[in-house]
């Protein structure tokens, strides 16, 4: 099928509009009309090199909502019509330990990613949300709700489940004390879900700036990280934090934010574990844990528990033209919500 996205041609250079194939249906394939594309700022990170060497021309985007165009032969889950969703992941090994058990994030093969891995089967570079039209394997299509508003719920797909698993695997319910570093993509739907789990959530941010929106958003308040006294007081208060921030930073400004056996997960970027873990690690039983995104099944799970408990991102729905502009505010201005493209603004020709 020919279709157009917006790729980038270098680790430099801005998005541009790109026409190319996407491959003919195989028999357990889904064909999907992309509606909407979340943009992530993984996004950035891949395309601007910050995790090594791509495959170029590369068009990102791994938080797509769209509705199925045609099914392969063996498809069951799905029929033409259906809204359906994809998130960070196309393909798996589907036979090792941790893809039986649901997690095909942690792949022992290696997943294949939306966007910059190589098809398994004719080994092509895997182009992502940005453009008109996906095909994925049925395994790796989720059903969206007809409770689900379509142009507000594409960032579930990859800040809904990354922030969603960690609160899920640690427990999070009513009273959990729960501090988000950062108001971004992640950092919104992280306070949102973890309210959503009858936590008493604070936002965990550089300014008191965001302070407004973090309390729509249901949390009791922002802690200001720059502020020490601020922080010093705060110390011990948090049983579980989830850190958005994606830039190299040093976690020992936030862990002694945690009480006895509280844990910090990391999920924005990483590579500053040069840092030496220490004493508030050591005086605390403190855990410092990481986490990928999350599986399938819990991807349908975390559609399903927005729908039910009527939890929306807050988008900002924007053209594909402007989507470098919205990489640069991503970048320098921070905004406490979702960019969504409405693919419906680009064109086929
Ligand atoms: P985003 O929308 O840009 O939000 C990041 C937030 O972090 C900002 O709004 C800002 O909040 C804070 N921040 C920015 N620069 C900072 C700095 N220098 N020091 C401290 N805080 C800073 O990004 P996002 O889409 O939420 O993604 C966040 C990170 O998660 C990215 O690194 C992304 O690659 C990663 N990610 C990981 C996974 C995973 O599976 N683990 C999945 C998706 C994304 P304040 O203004 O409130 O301080
Ligand atoms: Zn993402």
């Amino acid at each position: 099928m020919k279709t157009i996205g917006y790729a980038s041609h270098s680790a430099k250079d801005d998005l541009v509009p790109f026409h190319f194939e996407r491959r003919d249906l195989r028999e357990n394939d889904v064909a999907i009309e992309i509606l909407y594309s979340g943009v992530c700022h993984s996004d950035l990170h891949t395309i601007k090199g910050d995790w090594g060497e791509q495959p170029y021309p590369l068009i990102p985007g791994h938080e797509i909502i769209g509705r199925v165009l045609e099914v392969g032969p063996k498809v069951k889950k799905f029929k033409t019509g259906d809204n359906v969703g994809v998130g960070c992941m196309v393909d798996s090994c589907q036979t090792c330990d941790q893809c039986e058990s649901g997690e095909e994030q942690y792949c022992r093969n290696g997943m294949t990613a939306t966007y910059g891995s190589q098809d398994r089967i004719s080994g092509e570079t895997t182009q992502g949300g940005y453009s008109k039209h996906i095909v994925v394997r049925e395994e790796f299509v989720v059903s969206v709700s007809d409770k689900l508003k379509l142009s507000h719920a594409a960032p579930i797909l990859c800040a809904g489940i990354t922030t969603y698993s960690p609160l899920k695997k640690w427990n999070i319910q009513k009273g959990s004390r729960v501090g988000v570093i950062g108001l971004g993509g992640l950092g919104h739907m992280g306070v949102k879900l973890a309210v959503a789990m009858g936590a008493e959530v604070t936002v965990i941010s550089r300014s008191n700036k965001k302070e407004d929106s973090a309390k729509a958003l249901g949390a009791k308040g922002i802690l200001v990280s720059t502020d020490e006294n601020a922080m010093q007081a705060a110390a011990g208060s948090f049983d579980f934090i989830l850190d958005t921030v994606p830039v190299k930073h040093d976690f020992n400004t936030y862990t002694p934010l945690l009480d006895v056996d509280g844990t910090l997960v990391l999920v924005g970027q990483i590579g500053f574990m040069d840092e030496p873990l220490t004493v508030p690690l050591v005086m605390g039983r403190r855990r410092i844990a990481g986490s990928l995104i999350g599986g399938v099944a819990e991807t349908q799970e975390v559609l399903d528990f927005c729908a039910e408990h009527d939890i929306h991102p807050v988008c900002e729905i924007i053209k594909m033209e402007e989507v470098n502009s919205a990489w640069d505010k991503l970048l320098n201005e921070n905004p406490d919500h979702r960019y969504v493209i409405d693919m419906s603004t680009l064109s086929l020709n």
